[in-house]
């Protein structure tokens, strides 16, 4: 028997990767792709608005 070779497919490009030592990015292709994909969901984390808008709240300085 020879060594079996499992083959997946990168997230970002769909390219084949060989899942073995030589691919230290699996399951991507590259560090590009991991970071791409990476970069992908922590985008769509930063676009969660911020749980308290700015209000204008009453003005503790307000001169009487
Ligand atoms: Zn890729």
């Amino acid at each position: 028997m020879n060594t079996r070779v499992l083959e997946v497919n990168c997230p970002t490009c769909m390219k084949k990767v060989v899942w073995s030592e030589a691919s230290p990015w699996r399951p991507f292709c590259s560090q590009r792709c991991k970071l791409i994909d990476f970069g992908d969901w922590a985008s769509e984390r930063n676009t969660i608005p911020a749980e308290a808008p700015l209000l204008d709240d009453e003005d503790d300085d307000n001169p009487r």
